[in-house]
């Protein structure tokens, strides 16, 4: 079994909510539990946060690109802004690094995505964009 989604939406943080709902409703065919669920919201919140925050720096005439792919047991989560992207993606994973200090963000929403996710790899571009591609393995017999 595989299935796939694509989602478009402005950059507003009130889209946020949206984007990890949709996600997490996606996921359901995989029957996830709880924690699972929870885990994939957060993880999505951290991603749009960042596109429309440091992507974007706010701006909500953009758009951010939310893709998702299930297979057997596993999903896909694909996270895209064509924003202001990173120079130093190395430097931004890092716990505690933030180039927003000012806006009283702690530098964690990576670490939480990998915390959560089993697979996270960041691809960017200066002032092309970034994308986030996260994996996780769902209900997974013990
Ligand atoms: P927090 O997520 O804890 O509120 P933060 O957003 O600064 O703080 P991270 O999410 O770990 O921390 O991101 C680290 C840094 O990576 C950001 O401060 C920013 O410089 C850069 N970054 C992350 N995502 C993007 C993006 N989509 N576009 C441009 N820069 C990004
Ligand atoms: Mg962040």
């Amino acid at each position: 079994m595989s299935n796939i989604m694509e989602v478009k939406f402005s950059a507003k943080s009130e889209n946020e909510s949206l984007a990890r709902v949709i996600a997490a409703s996606f996921a359901a065919k995989l029957d996830p539990t709880l924690d699972e669920i929870a885990d994939i919201k957060t993880a999505v919140s951290e991603a749009v946060t960042n596109a429309i925050i440091h992507g974007y720096d706010e701006d909500e005439s953009k758009f951010v690109y939310l893709k998702c792919k299930l297979d057997n047991n596993s999903i896909e989560i694909i996270v895209e802004d064509e924003g202001n992207g990173i120079e130093d993606v190395d430097l931004a994973m890092q716990p505690l690094y933030t180039s927003k200090p000012e806006l009283e963000r702690s530098g964690m929403g990576f670490s939480v995505m990998e915390s959560f996710m089993d697979d996270v790899t960041v691809s960017s571009i200066k002032d092309e964009g970034t994308k986030i591609v996260m994996t996780k393995k769902i209900n997974l017999p013990e």
